[in-house]
C-alpha cells in the first residue's frame, strides 16, 4: 500500500458525553483528533455518547457543539450533519447495540446475568472485606435453563455480561508503547444493562467498528478501559484500531485539572474574550511540540506539523499565564476590523457603546481598540482600558494623578495645551505629536512635567495609551473640554 492509501482512510472520532459544558481537557482531546485527521487528510467524526441517562442532557450537547464551532474544530460527520454511519448519537443506536449483544450471546461470548444490584453490592463488599479487588464472581456464568427460567419467573430482568477469557492483553499504544493487562483482574463485565442501554465500553466498540474508526485518540484516563474493548474486538473477530492515549491536563498542583484550579470550560474562556485561534494554539502545545520549538503557530501550521510521534508521555500542566501571553499575542496580531467586532459585546456590556456600531463610529472604535490592544490579555479587559475614550467627564480619583493636577505648574501646562490644540492644523496624530514635543521648551519644563498633567487631565490616570493617540481618538473638542475641566479642578 502506498503512503497515500494509508493516509486517505484515517477516520478519527471525538466522542464527548453531554454532561455539561465542553471541558478544556475534552477540547484538548478533540483538538488532537482534529489535527490528526486534518494532517492526514482524514475524517473527523463527532459522536455524542449520551448513554449515561442520568447525567446526559440535550442542552449540554448544544453547548458542546457551539464551543467546538467556536474553536473552529469542524467535523465531517456527526450528530447535526449526519453521515454514512449515523445516527451519531448513541441513544439513537440502541438497536445496533442490541444486535451486536445478541451476536455475542449466540456465540457464547456473553451470557445473561440476573444478579440484582443488591447482590452485586454484597459481593463487592465481601471482596473488599477480604482485601481483594472486587470483580464479578461469575454466579450467572453457567446458569442452567431451569435456573434461568426460575429467575425470569421471579421477574428479574437480565443484563448481558461479557465472558472475559483468560489471557494477557497488550495495548500497543502509539504514544506509550505496549501496555500489558492480565484479564484475570478484569472480571466479566456488563455490556448491556437490563434496561437495554449499553455500557460505555460496549457502545464505544460497536460504534468505532461501525463507524470504521482507524485511530482512537483519547485521554489516558481511558487506558484501563482499552483492554476490555480489545477483548470485545477479539470476540467479534474484528481487527483492532490503533490506540493513542494522550496525557491528561493537570492543574498547577499536578492533579487532574478541575474546577478547584479555576475555570475549566471552553465556554468560560470564550466569554472572557480569549480568541479561538489562541486557545487552539495553546491547547495544541499541551503535550505536543513542533520540531523547531516554535510557540506561536497558526491553525494551518499546526495542521501541517502535527504528528502523534511528537506527543509526549508526561502530563502537561495548564498554565494560565502562558495562555494569557499567547492570547495577547493573538490580540495584537488580529485583523483590527474583526477584533473590533469581537470587542463590541464587551464594550456594550460595560455600557460604553450601544449597538449597532456602524460607519464612522465603527472606524472610531477601531482606533480605540487599536490603541489599547497592546495592554490586553483578553477582551473582557477592554472596557477597563478603553473606558477613558468614552464620555465627557473624567474622574481624577487616584492619589498620584490628583497630586499632579494640584501641582502649581499644571494650570500653565494645560492653558498652553488648550491654546495650541485650538489652533492645531491639521488635526492628526503627527501634528499632535509635534505639538506635544514643542511644549516643554515653550514652558521651560521637563517632558515629564509637561506631558503628565496633560495625560492626567485627559484620562484621569498616569498610565495608558500613547498621548497623541489619546488626543486624536478623543478629538479636539473633547480633549479641550477635559483639559478645561481639569483646569477648573486645579484652580
Ligand atoms: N465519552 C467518553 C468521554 O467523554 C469518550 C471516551 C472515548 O473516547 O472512548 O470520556
Amino acid at each position: 500500500m502506498t503512503e497515500k492509501d494509508t493516509t486517505e482512510k484515517v477516520r478519527v472520532r471525538f466522542a464527548p458525553s453531554p454532561t455539561g459544558h465542553l471541558h478544556i481537557g475534552n477540547a484538548h482531546t478533540g483538538l488532537f483528533n482534529w489535527l490528526f485527521a486534518r494532517h492526514n487528510g482524514g475524517k473527523f467524526i463527532l459522536r455524542i455518547e449520551d448513554t449515561d441517562l442520568e447525567r446526559s442532557y440535550a442542552e449540554s450537547e448544544k453547548l458542546i457543539l457551539e464551543d467546538l464551532k467556536w474553536l473552529g474544530l469542524d467535523w465531517d460527520e456527526g450528530v447535526d450533519i449526519g453521515g454514512p454511519y449515523g445516527p451519531y448519537r448513541q441513544t439513537e443506536r440502541l438497536e445496533l447495540y442490541r444486535q451486536y449483544a445478541q451476536r455475542l450471546l449466540d456465540e457464547g461470548h456473553a451470557y445473561l446475568c440476573y444478579c440484582t444490584p443488591e447482590e452485586l453490592e454484597m459481593e463487592r463488599k465481601a471482596a473488599l472485606d477480604r482485601g481483594e479487588a472486587p470483580r464479578y464472581g461469575g454466579r450467572c456464568r453457567e446458569l442452567t435453563e431451569a435456573r434461568r427460567a426460575e429467575l425470569e419467573r421471579q421477574g428479574r430482568r437480565p443484563a448481558v455480561r461479557f465472558r472475559v477469557p483468560d489471557e494477557v492483553i497488550v495495548v500497543n499504544d502509539l504514544i506509550r508503547g505496549p501496555i500489558e493487562f492480565d484479564s484475570k483482574t478484569i472480571g466479566d463485565f456488563v455490556i448491556m444493562k437490563c434496561d437495554g442501554v449499553p455500557t460505555y465500553n460496549f457502545a464505544v466498540v460497536v460504534d468505532d467498528v461501525h463507524m470504521k474508526i482507524t485511530h482512537i485518540i483519547r485521554a489516558d484516563e481511558h487506558v484501563a478501559n482499552t483492554p476490555r474493548q480489545i477483548l470485545l474486538y477479539e470476540a467479534l473477530g474484528l481487527p483492532l484500531p490503533k490506540f493513542a492515549h494522550i496525557s491528561m491536563i493537570l492543574g498547577p498542583d499536578r492533579t487532574k485539572l478541575s474546577k478547584r484550579h479555576g475555570a475549566t470550560s471552553v465556554f468560560h474562556y470564550r466569554q472572557a474574550g480569549y480568541l479561538p485561534d489562541a486557545v487552539v494554539n495553546y491547547l495544541a502545545l499541551l503535550g505536543w511540540s513542533p520540531e523547531n520549538g516554535e510557540e506561536v503557530l497558526t491553525r494551518e501550521e499546526l495542521v501541517k506539523q502535527f504528528s502523534l510521534d511528537r506527543v509526549g508521555k508526561s502530563p502537561a500542566v495548564f498554565d494560565i499565564a502562558k495562555l494569557n501571553w499567547l492570547n495577547g499575542v493573538y490580540i495584537r496580531q488580529a485583523d483590527l476590523k474583526s477584533l473590533t467586532g469581537m470587542a463590541i459585546p464587551y464594550l456594550k456590556n460595560a455600557g460604553l457603546v450601544s449597538e449597532p456600531v456602524t460607519g464612522e463610529r465603527f472606524d472610531w472604535l477601531m482606533d480605540v481598540v487599536d490603541s489599547v490592544r497592546g495592554y490586553l490579555d483578553n477582551l473582557s479587559q477592554i472596557p477597563e482600558h478603553a473606558g477613558v475614550f468614552f464620555g465627557d467627564r473624567i474622574d481624577i480619583d487616584d492619589g498620584k494623578a490628583r497630586k499632579i493636577i494640584s501641582d502649581p505648574e499644571t494650570s500653565r501646562v494645560l492653558n498652553l495645551f488648550i491654546k495650541e490644540l485650538e489652533s492645531l492644523e491639521p488635526f492628526d496624530r503627527e501634528a499632535i505629536h509635534t505639538m506635544l514635543l514643542k511644549m516643554p521648551a515653550q514652558l521651560g519644563l521637563s517632558v515629564r512635567k509637561t506631558l503628565m498633567p496633560v495625560r492626567v487631565a485627559l484620562t484621569g490616570t498616569t498610565a495608558g495609551p500613547e498621548l497623541p493617540n489619546v488626543i486624536f481618538i478623543l478629538g479636539r473638542d473633547r480633549s479641550i473640554g477635559r483639559a478645561r475641566q481639569a483646569l477648573h479642578a486645579c484652580s
